[in-house]
């Protein structure tokens, strides 16, 4: 039976919204000529400093457009001409990047709100990209600018308000609203709407008290849902965008873009865009019901099936399944979310998945005793926030789920620290006094909601785990707490990014596509497990390296235009198991073909998909390489993700590793230890692994090291002589 959750019944946080906004001292004021795209670009961005208080427009060059398209392309490009090789994440010169992309805002086409946010990450040293629902690229987007380019540190505390109804840009010391992002997000809404019917139409983007005091700290971009009449929330979650947006000291940025109407991005042919549009919401409505269930319970639905592939992330990655799963299975969500309630991020995706817990009351921290809605979880979320740390409890994993969220933290990057933390304990390298106290035993909710309050203020083990899993390797084999190799190997992180949420031991196809990527393993890139490991369509090397050729190009795609994900293979066409290659939905990469040319006027093949995504694609990783990093050592896992480290992980799939010796490495495991079939495996996997990069990077038009070729990058147009300047010396 489906409980009914009031969620009218929600703690207010408005009272006072006029009396705070008085306290704002304002410290600039800048006009602007708000104007709609054409043709789905403003074609000029906008750049504040907040070190210096300039507000200046940038033309968005048709070089711009040809090559890096819109979205993350444009972000990418600010931010090289705005750091050196030698810029920190926490120097003036680090910008944060958000922009929609030339598809962004279309109401026509499920999934078509999404901004793309880069800077550079606290954790890795190079950049990183998140793509993130919520009004707030859109609404910019329909104020006037394709991009925001945030620079500079402000001395105190600052709100920045783009008011595109009344062309006024200010930047203002906001002093008395909590940055915490449940409150700030509804405040800040509340502060700067005329009135109720223009809640819609501001979108505030806010990080919460934690994001100060670690390097995980995520963006909350919030959209205004006037059924349940409060703010809701989407993450830019990894890399930590929201640790430099609060060093930044922002407190919130705000959009005021003007009231929506269909067509907004003057498209060259509308009626394209609304025929195509109407054939995936068909679909949707059609067949959602009886794939995934999106619409009920959002991308949660993954987690016992997760489970039954034995690719559930349990007790750090150790293990894939786990027999209390029924307590956080979808089931559970289903009844935990409100249902008949649209839950999109944006308006007209018939997706609708950004589900809501409703009426959670609050039980640790500064908000105890609240009522508030819980954004999501998603499966990420439900596997990094409980399995992963042994949690299967729905509410602990809701009530860490909300402060996560309000506080301005990576749900997957603490899930994955927090549960190294958890390894770490179980094996003695961390104890009671090496956490102040804390017992960070598997499942132990109220500890691991402890790390966070900690994080919040800035002080405890909390502010350790809030480092990273990089961060704690070197810190605990430095104080001799345990093993340097010991800590690699289990530490679930490449390029300084946490692992989300996958078991990648038994498909070496997704081990590439978490370690090869750009900006660290992250899902969003490439989501191979299914092809490779359980319909073993990508057999060969060269079929797994085509494979990550192709896919995360694909995805990359929808960083560039502003689109979501999920509607491309969450939910498929009946015939789909007809096509030629059915894992690439190939009616849906049609439909996405119109929909560009119906917006853009410019037709495209699928070809040219790739290769708009493959100039990006290799401009960021000559980024990485500039900013020191890049080459095949950075490209290497953490032997967790290959395969088994410790003898309780090669016992609980003894059968399927002996099997293994057996058929596939020629080794009888009879008579041996299980010490030394690990070395076997390890020596066997590894090797599987280099010829996968071999392969790949052949692929890709790489060199051996991971380079891009001269050649390659003069393919694809990003042969700048400051590109060159920066490969040459890896390639003579
Ligand atoms: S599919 Fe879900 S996440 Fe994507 S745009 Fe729609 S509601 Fe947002």
């Amino acid at each position: 039976m489906t409980v009914a959750y009031d969620y009218r019944k929600r703690t207010s946080y408005t009272a006072d919204a006029g009396g705070k906004r008085a306290a704002h001292t304002v410290l600039l004021e800048a006009p602007f000529t708000p104007s709609l795209p054409f043709r789905g670009y403003t074609n000029r961005s906008l750049y504040i400093n907040l070190s210096t208080l300039e507000v200046s427009e940038k033309a968005v060059t048709e070089q711009m457009k040809e090559i890096f398209v819109g979205g993350r392309g444009f972000g990418l490009w600010y931010l090289w001409h705005a750091i050196t090789p030698a810029t920190k994440w926490n120097d003036p010169e680090n910008e944060i990047v958000i922009s929609p992309g030339p598809l962004a805002g279309n109401t026509q086409y499920s999934g078509s709100g999404k901004s793309l946010v880069v800077a550079l990450s606290p954790l890795t040293g190079i950049p990183i990209d998140c793509n993130v629902g919520g009004y707030f690229g859109p609404l910019m987007k329909f104020s006037g600018f394709d991009s925001l380019e945030i620079q500079g540190k402000a001395a105190k505390d600052v709100v920045v308000v783009i008011d595109g109804q009344r062309g006024i840009i200010t930047i203002e010391e906001a002093p008395e609203e909590a940055p915490d992002s449940h409150i700030a997000a509804e405040l800040f809404t509340h502060e700067y709407a005329s009135g109720p019917e223009d809640y819609r139409n501001v979108s505030v983007v806010s990080a919460g008290a934690a994001a100060e005091h670690s390097r995980i700290g995520c963006l909350n971009f919030s959209w205004w849902d006037p059924k349940r009449g409060a703010a809701r929330l989407k993450q830019a979650g990894r890399g930590g965008i929201g640790t430099v947006f609060r060093d930044k000291k922002l407190k919130a940025l705000v959009c005021r873009g003007p009231k929506l109407k269909a067509d907004m991005n003057q498209a060259a042919d509308f009626q394209r865009t609304v025929v195509v549009g109407k054939r995936i919401q068909k679909e949707i409505l059609d067949f959602d019901d009886q794939q995934n269930k999106m619409r009920k319970i959002g991308t949660a639905h993954l987690v016992e099936i997760m489970d039954a592939y034995d690719l559930l992330p349990v007790h750090n990655f150790q293990y894939g399944k786990h027999p209390d799963i029924d307590k956080i299975a979808s089931p559970v969500w289903e009844k935990r979310f409100t249902q008949g309630i649209f839950d999109g991020c944006w308006y007209g995706c018939h997706m609708a998945c950004s589900k809501g817990a409703d009426c959670h009351v609050v039980k640790t921290g500064p908000y105890q005793g609240h009522i508030v809605t819980v954004d999501g979880p998603e499966y990420e979320t439900v596997a990094g926030l409980g399995a992963n740390c042994g949690i299967f409890d729905s509410d602990w994993i809701l009530e860490s789920n909300f402060y996560c969220d309000t506080y301005g933290v990576d749900t997957i990057s603490f899930g994955t620290a927090c549960a190294f933390a958890m390894e770490c304990y179980q094996r003695g390298i961390l104890n009671k006094e090496r956490t102040g106290g804390l017992e960070l035993t598997w499942g132990n909710g109220e500890a691991h909601l402890e790390l966070l309050h900690q994080m919040a203020r800035g002080e405890g083990f909390g502010v350790t785990v809030g480092q990273g899993v990089r961060k704690m390797q070197g810190l605990f084999a430095e104080r001799g707490w345990g093993d340097r190799q010991f800590l690699t190997d289990i530490g679930m992180q490449v390029k300084g990014l946490e692992y989300s949420q996958y078991q990648s031991k038994e498909s070496l196809a997704q081990q590439g596509g978490y370690a090869l990527t750009n900006k660290g393993p992250q899902h969003d890139e490439a989501w191979l497990i299914f092809m490779d490991m359980v319909n073993n369509q990508i057999p060969t090397f060269e079929d797994k390296a085509e494979a990550l050729h192709y896919f995360p190009l694909f995805r990359t795609w929808f960083g560039l235009m502003g689109l979501c994900k999920l509607p491309w293979n969450d939910i498929e066409p009946e015939s789909n198991a007809q096509e030629k290659e059915p894992a690439k939905v190939p009616e849906h990469v049609r439909n996405y073909l119109e929909l560009y040319a119906g917006i853009t006027g410019k037709e495209l093949t699928s070809e040219q998909l790739i290769a708009q995504s493959e100039g990006v694609y290799n401009f960021q990783r000559v980024f990485n390489l500039r900013m020191g990093y890049g080459g095949r050592q950075s490209d290497w896992p953490p032997y967790r993700s290959v395969g088994p480290v410790t003898k309780e992980e090669y016992e609980s799939r003894a059968d399927r590793y002996d099997k293994q010796l057996r058929d596939l490495i020629g080794v009888d495991p009879a008579g041996r230890s299980v010490e030394e079939k690990i070395v076997l495996h390890r020596e066997w996997r590894e090797n599987r692994y280099k010829m996968l990069c071999d392969a790949v990077y052949k692929r890709r038009g790489w060199t051996d090291n991971a380079i891009p070729t001269l050649e390659t990058l003069r393919r694809f147009r990003v042969d700048f002589p400051f590109v060159l300047e920066v490969v040459k010396p890896y390639l003579t």
